[in-house]
């Protein structure tokens, strides 16, 4: 490790001591509240079950659930959530333009303009001059309620939500695989693994409860191993027993040469190969073994070191350690390997590493893509609200599915169009086009969170676009641009379901009133329902009916959930699907017989990958190929952008708690000593970083966690965008856009 234990209990220490600043009670003074709340972090993926304690009607403080997969830890921003219900930038009344002003209005005026405009434009010009905007954040049932709304009500695919922007590249390498979507292990798996690959992840940053959990694991058992792939050296990589560092975009070329020296020291499985796995290219499972070792034999490590940028060696080490035999092995990753052109097939490499060694689907081995949002998976994902998909792993290209769906959902046969919609950034670039006149965003952000953010801040001004931001807070960058604001009730004010990296659903009860005016954004959606005529597709009264017709869309899937009644999710800490039946106790890990109800006790093997017609998942050959914009000439740095432990997405939320924005004020451009000498910066100066769509002036911070020629940016703050930089250049499979990596000439300001 190359962090004493010393340093690293000192880093948590300041935390804690941060969090004793907060003027909130702890738990312990807490014993005179009225009641505890079970509740769920509104956060990160990782999912934190927690205690919202409420005295007076009002949020006072949290505690963790130790009875949850977080055994009782929240990380500071969770712990400070109770803050945000509270921030002077609540949003509390509905709003509406008027002489490009955003001025007070009842519900009834915003909702009825609301309805007003999105009838004209679907009149005049079809379904599919509307749109729906969603978001991870949002409650699996507002998901479904707009998904069901708009595909089968308004009858479009216009469908989409910012998931696209953080973990559709997992999504592709899921489903492209394994034949479906969703990691396949759970959390405990971290106390049973023997090394760990976190590949383009920022774990102590981004999901510090889990990045606990492996140094609980790594303290427990001091054997244990921790390889980091990652250009930066994050606070993540300072516990690893070996980072490689490499230039931005290759690691395709260090993944491929790890799977080099597994086949050629024969760390393989040889039996599970035969009895679980084919190979591919393109987009054909037809290739052999040997077409696959033949493949490899490019990709020597002396080869890839070259590629980029570090030692041999190392790859070398890094792939002795996955492949050891009688060790298990669990990769974790986030946005470093999704956001990307070439994100689908930097997640393929991953899965051939535990596909080649038969470490997957036992206690400790397991691929496990890490989500960024608390809903991203349940709401979007497995919900099915992306301009492709259908709920519950059905798609809206596929006849049977369609069919499926219509049925369930009660409408007449050739009510779901064929043709997928537009992906997040190409549904603004058909706003931009004015092809779409109005758009409904909801729980999100994207006039600071989309890459290239200035085109499509442009496109939302556009005279004829007509702009409904459904949000709990004000102003936000997107709401700035809106035509109508309509006050959403927040975390703790309203009740729905989220499903978080694990599989894990869970309940969040209402613990208090919705503020001001505010609504939850399941009761609006409703009420755009009736006022649209289309009140009998959503005639829903509470978030429980949803959850219950639901429960019958996901039965008969591979999801099937239909065993998580919502009387058992209010007892349960979370439930990991699938749940099938009321006495089914969840899945740990899915394709392995004996746990996952959809493998026959009769299967000749310990797993069955059933998402695939042959049940054997595939491992693609995908060659070496570099991002869409490296640096050159011009723009001779790369770009980077990623979190900060503080602060969480567009900063909506945690920029509003003082302790928070105190610890971690503003955006700052991170810069290599080297580089920062060349340019005559020292921190605390001001640079300007452009590149070919804009620029934006940052704070330098001069630090050794940058590579050389690499600058990163907080993507955090709304005063400096860093997306006016990012390239919006999408993955072709995924549709997700490659916000990690651009070339960019950094100037002093
Ligand atoms: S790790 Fe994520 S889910 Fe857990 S408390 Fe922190 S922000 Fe919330």
């Amino acid at each position: 490790m190359s962090i004493s234990r010393r340093e690293f209990l000192e880093s948590a220490a300041a935390a804690s001591a941060l969090a004793a600043l907060s003027g909130l009670p702890r738990p312990a003074q807490a014993a005179g509240g009225e009641k505890w709340v079970k509740s769920v972090c509104r956060y990160c993926g990782t999912g934190c079950g927690l205690y919202i304690g409420v005295r007076d009607g009002k949020v006072f403080a949290v505690k963790g659930d130790k009875e949850n997969h977080n055994q009782g830890f929240l990380c500071l921003k969770g712990f400070l959530l109770p803050q945000i219900l509270t921030a002077p930038t609540r949003c509390l009344y509905p709003m509406i333009r008027k002489d490009g002003k955003l001025v007070r209005a009842t519900w009834d005026e915003a909702m009825s303009l609301v309805a007003a405009r999105f009838k004209e434009a679907i009149e005049k010009y079809g379904p599919d001059s509307v749109a729906f905007y969603g978001s991870g954040q949002g409650l699996t049932e507002e998901t479904y309620v707009a998904n069901k709304l708009f595909k089968a009500g308004i009858r479009t695919n216009n469908v989409d939500g910012n998931p696209r922007l953080c973990m559709a590249s997992a999504v592709g390498g899921y489903v492209t695989t394994y034949g479906k979507d969703e990691p396949m292990g759970c959390y405990e798996d971290i106390d049973h693994a023997d090394v760990f690959l976190l590949v383009g992840s920022n774990t102590a940053e981004c999901h510090p409860i889990l990045f606990q959990r492996i140094v609980r694991r790594k303290e427990k058992a001091p054997g244990t191993k921790v390889i980091v792939l990652d250009p930066r050296r994050t606070p993540t990589a300072r516990i690893a027993d070996l980072h490689i560092s490499f230039k931005p975009g290759t690691d395709l070329a260090i993944l491929n040469a790890m799977a080099y020296v597994l086949v050629q020291e024969g760390l393989i499985d040889e039996e599970f190969i035969k009895n679980h796995v084919t190979f591919g290219e393109g987009t054909e499972a037809n290739k052999s073994f040997e077409d696959y070792k033949a493949f490899l034999a490019q990709y020597t490590p002396e080869k890839a070191a070259e590629i980029a940028g570090c030692k041999a060696e190392d790859i070398v080490t890094a792939a002795r350690w996955f492949g050891e035999k009688g060790k298990a092995s669990m990769s974790m990753w986030t946005m470093g390997l999704n956001q990307r052109t070439k994100g689908v097939w930097a997640n393929n490499l991953v899965h051939n590493l535990h596909l080649i060694t038969g470490k997957i689907g036992t206690p400790g081995s397991t691929p496990f893509s890490l989500t960024g949002q608390p809903n991203a998976c349940g709401g979007v994902r497995d919900g099915g609200a992306l301009s492709h998909l259908l709920p519950y792993g059905r798609l809206i290209a596929n006849e049977a599915h369609r069919k499926e769906m219509e049925k369930l959902w009660g409408v007449p046969e050739g009510t779901l169009k064929p043709k997928p919609g537009p992906s997040t950034v190409e549904m603004f670039q058909k706003i931009e086009a004015g092809e779409i006149k109005c758009v409904y965003i909801m729980c999100t952000n994207p006039g600071q969170s989309l890459p290239n953010v200035g085109r499509y801040r442009k496109a939302l001004q556009r005279e004829d676009v007509f702009v409904v931001v459904a949000e709990a807070f004000h102003p936000t960058r997107t709401t700035e641009l809106a035509d109508v604001v309509l006050p959403a009730a927040a975390w703790a004010e309203k009740e729905g379901v989220y499903g978080c990296s694990e599989r894990r659903y869970q309940l969040l009860e209402q613990a208090i009133p919705p503020s001001g005016e505010s609504r939850p954004d399941f009761e609006i959606l409703c009420d755009l329902g009736r006022r649209l005529g289309l009140g009998h597709l959503v005639p829903f009264k509470t978030p429980t009916d949803v959850w219950n017709e639901i429960l019958t869309i996901c039965k008969g899937t591979v999801y099937d959930f239909s065993g998580m009644t919502r009387e058992r999710l209010r007892q349960a800490h979370g439930i990991l699907w699938p749940a099938p039946t009321a006495d089914h106790p969840g899945t740990k890990r899915r394709y392995v017989k004996g746990e996952d109800p959809f493998v026959p006790a009769d299967w000749p093997h310990r797993i069955k990958f059933y998402g695939r017609p042959d049940s054997r998942a595939v491992v693609w050959m995908r060659p070496f190929k570099g991002p869409e914009e490296a640096p050159d000439a011009d723009y001779p740095m790369y770009y980077t952008t990623g979190r900060v432990i503080e602060h969480w997405h567009t900063g909506t939320m945690t920029r509003t708690c003082k302790e928070l924005v105190h610890a971690n004020a503003e955006a700052v451009a991170e810069m290599h000593p080297a580089d920062a000498a060349k340019l005559g910066v020292k921190t605390g100066d001001k640079v300007k970083i452009s590149s070919r769509r804009g620029s934006e002036v940052f704070k330098v911070k001069v630090t050794d966690t940058s590579r050389e020629n690499l600058v990163f940016v907080h993507m955090h703050d709304d005063q400096h965008l860093c997306n006016l930089i990012t390239i919006d250049a999408l993955d072709p499979i995924s549709k997700q856009p490659e916000f990690k990596i651009c070339g960019v000439k950094v100037d002093k300001a």
